[in-house]
Formats: structure tokens, C-alpha cells, sequence
């Protein structure tokens, strides 16, 4: 008979449950929507795994739609990434697995999960994207600014990656810190320092 009782291994699951990482990269107060609940289809090939090591930001370079819903923006998205198309530069774009990114912020400041964080992502620029997590913040920040409701999460969201990935804030960048493009806008980059700075505290 073994000694450890049924209880006792009740309060072992329970103790080594509540040690564990939170199931989803979203801190608390964020909210966030999984692939599932955003309608997401399975991935169009295989994908490549990776740890990540570093926090890259994009944005969506489309206006910010406050009216639509993310679950909307996130299907549409998808379809895009699974065909072979055309870029706004003109350019050939061919088809993905997946959404490019890991985790998209829509303007009402929700997070919703894209390509699984385990996978690499994609890019239409010529940079490796292993070991990047690809955070996507919807709008063209060229023209627009962060929502209020996207630089509160973007100022949690940052800081709780970092934590959870190991990643310094030398390592918190933009995609065209690696790749000729805007991406992510002038008004987006110039909030890198201060994500940078958050996550140094
Ligand atoms: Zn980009």
C-alpha cells in the first residue's frame, strides 16, 4: 500500500498547480481572447517551434476599426495570412500557416492569441522571425495613435512577456529595428523606451 494518501496527493496537484505559469501569456485585467474563441481554423501547414527570446512589435498598418469586432478582425486576418495575395506595396505575398504574429491588441485594448506562441512567425521582410514574439497592435501608427485602452494593456502586456520569456529590455524592439519597413509607425515606436523602461523596473 503506498503511503502517500489520496488527500495528500490532492494538496500536492494543487500546490504544484498553483506554482505553475498561468495558462495564457495575458496578465490578469487584460482581457483576452484564445483562438477558439475568436473562431480561429487550424493552422494551413506545418510550423517551425521555437522559444522565444526577444519581444518584437508590429502594427497592423490599417486604421483602427472600433466598430468591428476583434473576433471579426482576427477571422479576417487569417484568411489573408492562408492565401497567396497581394501587399499594399504591391508586392507578392505567398500563403502562411497562420496569422504571422503571436498576439494581436486590438483597439479596445483586448489581446487576442494568434499564432500559438510556440511556433515561429512569419514576415514579409526579409529578417528570421525564430525567437521573436510577434506582438501586433491594430491601427496604422503612422497616422493614428495608441488607444487608451491599447497602451494601458501595452504597458502590462510588455512587462508580463518579458517576465514570463526571460526577455531583457535591450531585447524589446520593433520590426523595423530588423527589416527596411514603417512598421510599427512612428507613434508606436517612439513608446519603445517606455515599454523598455517598464520592464527594467
Ligand atoms: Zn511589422
Amino acid at each position: 500500500m503506498n503511503r502517500i494518501t489520496r488527500p495528500a496527493l490532492l494538496v500536492l496537484a494543487l500546490a504544484l498547480g498553483a506554482c505553475a505559469r498561468p495558462a495564457t501569456p495575458v496578465p490578469e485585467g487584460v482581457r483576452y481572447l484564445s483562438r477558439a474563441e475568436w473562431g480561429a481554423k487550424p493552422a494551413a501547414m506545418e510550423m517551425k517551434t521555437h522559444v522565444p527570446h526577444r519581444i518584437t512589435i508590429h502594427h497592423t498598418a490599417e486604421r483602427q476599426a472600433p466598430a468591428r469586432s476583434t473576433a471579426a478582425k482576427l477571422q479576417a486576418l487569417q484568411r489573408f495570412s492562408q492565401s497567396e495575395g497581394t501587399l499594399g506595396n504591391g508586392r507578392p505575398k505567398r500563403m502562411w500557416a497562420d496569422v504571422p504574429y503571436h498576439l494581436y491588441v486590438a483597439v479596445d485594448g483586448s489581446v487576442a492569441e494568434a499564432r500559438p506562441i510556440r511556433f515561429v512567425g512569419d514576415s514579409n521582410t526579409p529578417y528570421d522571425p525564430t525567437g521573436h514574439l510577434l506582438v501586433v497592435v491594430e491601427g496604422n501608427f503612422e497616422e493614428e495613435e495608441l488607444s487608451a485602452a491599447q497602451r494601458r494593456t501595452m504597458e502590462l502586456l510588455i512587462p508580463a512577456l518579458a517576465r514570463r520569456y526571460n526577455v531583457p529590455p535591450e531585447k524589446i524592439a520593433a520590426h523595423r529595428d530588423f527589416a527596411e519597413t514603417l512598421c510599427p509607425g512612428r507613434s508606436l515606436y517612439a513608446e519603445i523606451p517606455r515599454f523598455r523602461e517598464l520592464v527594467a523596473r
